[in-house]
């Protein structure tokens, strides 16, 4: 490559121009950062500075992969969940702020000191991991049926230095019988043939995490059904789904036997997780 003389405000104008999308602005400075190693703050006190032609061409490779679409998080390396950076892979869902609402009703629950914990289907951990953060006397364990998510799931409890015990299991299957005060997960919950598929990052995570039958829910319906003989007399699930299958899901905990369930909403003011009493008295 010939030598180039571009400034910091020059190449983030251009790759913004590029990226599209939601936030073109904040990917390009998320990736000018990745390459830099500065903060955004560090670009508006030196937007005239020249860049390096070696970082140039490694920024841009950066913006070309975001301009095809791949996730900034994927190009990251990494996630913001909760209050926590999670390492994340192709192997699992990438970590969404709806899901901390989910967290955050875990910590509303009126729950022991000392809870023992499942979340199922845990990728990078965020939900167990988000809870072990916060709550130091309980007792954690995450499971994942993908040994790649297995294994992220360790290393990110790992490097967080967080207590959580993640083991293979699909669902329940291969699970060692246990019972618990609390049972979360995120599971795949989009249908088959949705839509949906074709856009977004949704496009480069894989269809494991995400679809799960026809309607979209087969895992709920195997995690619903198997719950009970997985808790205590007074625990909770609680479970993600999507936006319009808060009906369907509230049915399925009813099946099941479980007491006041109840839907709540994301952030967006979407149904987005139901949660239920296992025999409350
Ligand atoms: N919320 C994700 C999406 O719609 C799906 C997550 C999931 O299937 N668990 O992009």
């Amino acid at each position: 490559m010939n030598k180039v003389e571009l400034t910091v405000a020059e190449l983030l104008v251009d790759a913004a121009g590029r990226i599209g999308g939601d936030s073109p602005r904040l990917d390009a400075e998320l990736l000018l950062s990745a390459v830099l190693d500065r903060s955004a703050t560090w670009f508006r006190t030196w937007p005239e500075r020249v860049v390096a032609t070696d970082d140039i061409v490694a920024f841009e490779r950066l913006v070309q992969q975001r301009v095809a679409g791949h996730p900034i998080a994927h190009l990251l390396g990494h996630q913001g969940f909760w209050s926590l950076s999670l390492n994340v892979s192709q192997h699992t869902l990438i970590p969404r702020p709806d899901t901390e609402c989910l967290v955050e009703a875990a910590l509303e629950l009126p729950l022991p000191q000392d809870a023992r914990v499942l979340d199922l289907g845990t990728g990078t951990g965020a939900i167990a991991l988000a809870l072990a953060s916060e709550r130091g006397g309980w007792t954690i364990m995450a499971t994942d049926a993908v040994d790649d998510a297995v294994t992220l799931a360790r290393d990110n409890a790992r490097h967080l230095g967080l207590p959580v015990k993640v083991e293979k299991s699909h669902w329940f299957r291969d699970l060692t019988p246990e019972r618990f005060d609390l049972i979360v997960s995120n599971p795949p919950y989009i249908a088959a043939n949705d839509r949906h598929l074709g856009e977004g990052d949704v496009r480069f995570e894989p269809s494991s995490a995400l679809v799960s039958g026809a309607d979209g829910l087969d895992a709920i319906r195997e995690i619903t059904t198997q719950a009970p003989d997985w808790l205590v007399p007074g625990a909770w699930l609680m479970l993600e789904h999507g936006f319009d299958q808060g009906k369907a899901v509230r049915a399925l905990f009813d099946k099941s036997g479980f007491d006041t369930v109840e839907t709540r909403r994301d952030y967006g003011g979407n149904d987005r997780f139901t949660v239920g009493r296992w025999q409350a008295d």
